[in-house]
């Protein structure tokens, strides 16, 4: 099966004639139909639309090829947390199915600009809120590489559209590992801009001190040329940098010297990582001294608390931005009910899954009066401390190097058995999200086993994505 392994590829074979835009999103369109059903990518496809515009661009690019956008020939997915004008944003929940966002979120309207073509919304956990997509109102998604394992999460059908090559890029969002561990187990690149580098304009919310959208793809420069295009000021959110946004692209192939690289010894000798990712990642840090890349161990005596701070964090922010669900003003209203507090209970009951329930009760819990100080106040200083902690190792070290996740994708099933194991295998990926840092995950080699795929992850220091990528260049080579 044909498969383009980059926007430059696709842009090249437009330029040649070897094929028009349309033919590219008849291409893309056709694996859709072929494995949609079994794997259970899209929530929707948007199969008309992506054709009339792919029919409009090429006119557009016969009459003037210089009047086409930067990202001309890119098939992009969406994940169902992003405001896509007069498209149905649900969050994959039932909440939700019904409502259509009225504006654009502002990397979708980028996307956009730039002639992006944006071919579906893509199925993920409720509300962003799970790692397996087992939480999704719409059923879960399939890994491509076995279809009787979980793709990850939260943004599991963003990762498998791109790993079954449905489309040449996906847009998700990494509150907490969503890009990275999903791109991990399905075999792509998942990168994590720092937070506030992406608008989270027309996001919808989960934890918005955590939320960033992030990236998949299949290259790194169709990562760095989306990131270009996304990033930046942005009027609608106050939390988005206005430090400038630096041409990514360009410098990808910037030759930099020797990295020095941290990693923390736990992560690699806990008794939790599964002996394929222990192996694999340990043989590319053997690559890395080969290289002469600086790898050290440093100390860290903090990783027990990161998923414990994670969720107390998280759970509370998500059940003030959930309160805004409340049957009146957006989304599902319950019917035949006597006063407000029961049109209240009786939507929200309706609406939200299980593990959202669980979410929100569990926040408000930690916001409550009595216990505020004991998780909340406590869980905001270890984040400080991890901040803290995380600039001086910075000071030294270019880079941390740890695996993406301590598991490969299991079962489907397997996550609900034990819900406590699931929280705790988003140790890797959360760190970043709590220091704000910028991280990519990129699959490696499974040196055990060639069939499930599995990530490393690459955490720099903050806004510098260029390094991130540039160096992430160097390991591909290198590997
Ligand atoms: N698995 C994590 C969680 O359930 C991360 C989710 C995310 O990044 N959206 O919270």
């Amino acid at each position: 099966m044909k498969k383009y392994q980059s926007l430059q590829s696709i842009q090249t074979a437009i330029q040649s004639q070897q094929a028009t835009l349309e033919e590219v999103v008849t291409h893309y369109l056709g694996n859709i139909n072929q494995y949609n059903n079994k794997l259970h990518v899209f929530v929707e496809v948007y199969r008309e639309e992506a054709l009339e515009k792919a029919k409009a661009l090429d006119k557009k690019y016969q009459t003037a090829p210089k009047s086409v956008g930067k990202l001309f020939g890119l098939v992009i997915s969406i994940k169902d947390v992003l405001s896509h004008k007069d498209h149905i944003v649900s969050a994959s929940s039932k909440m939700l199915e019904k409502f259509t966002a009225v504006y654009n979120a502002t990397a979708v309207e980028r996307l956009l600009a730039e002639d992006a073509i944006i071919i579906g919304r893509t199925n993920c956990d409720e509300f962003a809120m799970g790692s397996t997509n087992e939480t999704s109102y719409f059923g879960v998604t399939r890994n491509a590489a076995d279809p009787d394992r979980a793709p990850g999460g939260s943004s599991g059908g963003a990762a498998v559209s791109v790993q079954a090559n449905m489309c040449l890029a996906a847009l998700g969002s990494d509150t907490g590992g969503s890009v990275r561990q999903p791109a991990a187990w399905c075999g792509v690149i998942g990168l994590k801009p720092t937070y506030g580098r992406i608008s989270r304009h027309g996001l919808l919310a989960y934890a918005s001190s955590f939320d960033q959208i992030g990236i998949f793809t299949n290259s790194l420069e169709d990562a760095a040329q989306i990131l270009e295009v996304t990033a930046g000021h942005d009027e609608f959110d106050a939390t988005v940098a206005s430090i400038p946004v630096p041409n990514y692209s360009n410098s990808l192939d910037i030759k930099k010297g020797k990295a020095k690289i941290a990693y923390f010894e736990s992560t690699l000798n806990g008794e939790g990582l599964d002996q394929d990712i222990h192996a694999s990642t340990s043989k590319v840090i053997e690559r890395l001294k080969a290289a002469g890349h600086e790898v050290e161990a440093v100390p860290f005596e903090y990783l027990d608390y990161l998923v414990p701070t994670y969720y107390v964090l998280t759970t509370a922010e998500a059940s003030s931005n959930l309160s805004r669900y409340d049957g009146v003003r957006y989304g599902h209203r319950a019917e035949n009910v006597n006063n407000l507090k029961e049109l209240y209970q009786k939507s929200r009951t309706e609406g939200f899954g299980k593990e959202v329930k669980k979410r929100i009760m569990l926040g408000t819990f930690v916001l409550s009066v009595g216990y505020y100080d004991a998780y909340y106040t406590k869980a905001q200083q270890v984040r400080r401390l991890l901040s803290e902690r995380t600039k001086a190792i910075f000071e030294q070290y270019d880079f941390i190097l740890m695996p993406t996740t301590p598991n490969v994708a299991p079962k489907i099933g397997e996550s609900e058995k034990d819900p406590i194991a699931t929280y705790l295998a988003d140790i890797y990926t959360v760190f970043a999200n709590l220091i704000g840092a910028p991280a990519i995950s990129l699959p490696i080699q499974n040196v055990n086993n060639e069939s499930l795929p599995i990530g490393i992850q690459f955490i720099g220091k903050d806004f510098e994505e260029a390094q991130l990528l540039s160096f992430s260049k160097e390991i591909e080579q290198l590997l």
